[in-house]
C-alpha cells in the first residue's frame, strides 16, 4: 500500500507537544538489528503518554501516513523497519512498572519497560518474568509482545503469548480497547488478545499490560554434554525430552560455532567434541531433575559436565550465551530463526550444514533443542548491506527446508520485512486472503505498520 509521504510536522506538535516529535533522530530510529536498508521516516514521536500515541494515530490516519510502533529497535525481521515519510512511533518513554501484585502473581506495565528490568523488578517480591530472549537487557516489553519473543527458558516456560494476560491497545482510529482479562483462565468472546501478540505491530499499538509472573526458582543445576556429531547431540536432546524431567534450558550448538566462541573467550571447548548440548533444571527439584539429565546423556556423549553452583553454572552457560557474540566478531550476523517439531532437529541442522556446503554460504547453527526452535546464523563481510546471491540462495533453501520438515518460517522473531515473500507458503492462499481482511478491519487505510507480518 502506498501512503501519503509529506505532512506538515507543525500540525503533529500542535496534537502533542513539542518534545515528543523528534526530527532529528530519524535515521537511526528508522532501523532495527536486521540492517534492512530502507527508509527514512519524517518524524520520531517519543510518546509520553497514551493520549500522545491516540493522537499520534488519529493524525496519520487522517492525513493517510504510515505509523511504524517502535520498542529498542532490536528486532531482527525488519518489524521496526519506517519507510520514507512515515512516522516512527517510539514507546521507550512509557517504561513505568506500574504494579507488580505478589498475591496474584501479576505485573501491569507499560510497553516500554526494559525486559530485565520487569525480571528484577519481580525478583524483589520472590517471583519472576519467564520469557528472557537474549536481547532480555536491551528489548522491551511491547517489542516483545509484538514479536512474541521467545528466550533460553522456552523449553518449560513457553513463549511471550504464554505470559500475557490482557493488552490495552490503542487502534488505528486513536480508539483504545482492553483485550483479555486480568484472570488465568477467560473464554469470553474470540481471543483477540491471542491475535494481538505476535501481530507485529500491524493491528494495533500496545500501551499497556498485565503480565503473568510465576515463582523465582529456589535452585538451578546445569548439565553440559558434547558429542561427536551434531546428529548425536539432536538424539540426546530427544532422549532427555522423554526422560520425564522437563529443563527449563535445552540448547545446541555446533562445532563451528563452538570454535568461534573460543576464538573470543579463548576457551578450548571445540576440542570437547562437535557439538555441545546445554540443559538447565530449576526448582526445588533442580538438582534431583539434573541427576537424570546427566544419567540420560552419560552413555550418549563423549563428555559431561554438571554443578549446582551458580558460578560453575554460568561458567557452562557460557557456551551458548557467547555463541551470538562471537559470530557477531567474524562479520555481519544475518539471524534466520526457522522452527521444526523436536524430532526433526537433527535432519534441520544436518540440512542446513548441507545447505551450507552447496551454496558456499558461511552458516553457524545453535538450537533451542527444547522447543525445536533452530537459529542458522549467516555470516557475511561487515559492510555488506545487501546479501550476497549465494546468501539469498542459502536463505530461500532454508526457508524451504523449514517447510519440507512440517516447520516454519520463524519461531520467536517475526516475519517482520524480510520473511513476507514467503508467508503465503506456509499458511496457504485461503489463510492468507483471511489475515488480510482482519488486518482491513483492524486497520482499513492500512497505516500501521504496513508491508510487514502478512
Ligand atoms: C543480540 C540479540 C539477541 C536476541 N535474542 C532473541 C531471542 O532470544 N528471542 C527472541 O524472540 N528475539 C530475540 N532477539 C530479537 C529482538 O530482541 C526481539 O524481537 C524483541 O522482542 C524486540 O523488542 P524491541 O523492543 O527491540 O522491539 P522493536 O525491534 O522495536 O520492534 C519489534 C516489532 O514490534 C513492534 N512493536 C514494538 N513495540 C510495540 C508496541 N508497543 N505495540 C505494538 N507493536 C510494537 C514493531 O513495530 C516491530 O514490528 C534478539 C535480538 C538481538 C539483537
Amino acid at each position: 500500500m502506498t501512503l501519503a509521504a509529506t505532512f506538515s510536522l507543525d500540525d503533529l506538535v500542535a496534537d502533542l507537544d513539542d518534545w515528543s516529535v523528534v526530527p532529528a533522530d530519524v535515521e537511526s530510529a528508522s532501523r532495527d538489528r536486521s540492517g534492512s536498508p530502507i527508509g527514512p521516516a519524517a518524524v520520531v514521536v517519543r510518546a509520553g503518554s497514551v493520549e500522545q500515541v491516540q493522537a499520534t494515530l488519529r493524525f496519520a490516519q487522517l492525513h493517510g501516513i504510515a505509523v511504524v510502533p517502535r520498542g529498542a529497535g532490536s528486532g531482527v525481521a525488519g518489524g521496526a523497519v519506517a519507510g520514507v515519510g512515515s512516522i516512527v512511533l517510539d514507546l521507550s518513554r512509557l517504561d513505568r512498572i506500574v504494579e507488580i501484585r505478589a498475591d496474584d502473581q501479576v505485573a501491569v506495565v507499560e510497553p516500554g519497560v526494559i525486559t530485565a528490568d520487569l525480571d528484577a523488578a519481580a525478583g524483589a517480591h520472590g517471583l519472576f518474568y519467564a520469557p528472557d530472549p537474549g536481547s532480555v537487557g536491551i528489548s522491551t516489553i511491547g517489542g516483545n509482545i509484538a514479536t512474541n519473543a521467545g528466550g533460553l527458558r522456552g523449553a518449560k516456560y513457553g513463549v511471550t503469548r504464554d505470559a500475557v494476560l490482557s493488552l490495552d491497545v490503542v487502534l488505528a482510529d486513536g480508539q483504545l480497547i482492553t483485550v483479555g482479562r486480568e484472570t488465568l483462565k477467560r473464554v469470553t468472546g474470540y481471543d483477540l488478545l491471542g491475535l494481538l501478540v505476535g501481530s507485529e505491530g500491524t493491528l494495533g499499538v500496545v500501551v499497556r499490560a498485565t503480565l503473568r509472573l510465576l515463582p523465582r526458582p529456589v535452585a538451578t543445576s546445569t548439565v553440559a554434554a558434547y558429542f561427536e556429531s551434531i546428529d548425536e547431540a539432536a538424539a540426546a536432546a530427544i532422549a532427555v525430552r522423554a526422560s520425564g524431567v522437563r529443563p527449563v534450558v535445552l540448547e545446541i550448538v555446533d562445532g563451528p560455532t563452538l570454535a568461534a566462541i573460543d576464538a573470543l573467550e579463548g576457551t578450548q571447548l571445540r576440542a570437547n567434541g562437535a557439538a555441545f548440548l546445554l540443559a538447565q533444571s530449576d526448582g526445588h527439584a533442580a538438582a534431583i531433575e539434573a541427576g537424570v539429565i546427566a544419567d540420560v546423556l552419560t552413555p550418549l556423549a563423549a563428555y559431561v559436565e554438571t554443578s549446582d553452583d551458580p558460578v560453575e553454572s554460568a561458567r557452562l552457560m557460557t557456551a551458548r550465551r557467547q555463541a551470538l557474540p562471537a559470530l557477531e566478531r567474524i562479520g555481519r550476523v544475518v539471524i534466520e530463526d526457522i522452527a521444526v517439531p523436536p524430532s526433526r532437529l537433527a535432519e534441520a541442522i544436518r540440512g542446513i550444514h548441507a545447505i551450507a556446503e552447496e551454496t558456499g554460504a558461511r552458516i553457524f547453527v545453535f538450537a533451542h533443542a527444547g522447543d525445536g526452535n533452530v537459529h542458522p546464523i549467516l555470516v557475511v563481510d561487515d559492510g555488506e548491506e545487501v546479501l550476497p546471491p549465494h546468501a539469498l540462495e542459502a536463505v530461500d533453501r532454508i526457508f524451504a527446508l523449514a517447510l519440507n520438515l512440517g516447520g516454519t518460517l520463524t519461531g520467536e522473531h517475526g516475519v517482520g520485512l524480510l520473511k513476507r515473500d514467503w508467508v503465503t507458503r506456509e499458511v496457504g492462499g485461503v489463510v492468507d486472503g483471511l489475515q488480510h481482511a482482519i488486518k482491513s478491519l483492524f486497520d482499513p487505510a492500512g497505516i500501521l505498520n504496513p508491508g510487514k507480518a502478512i
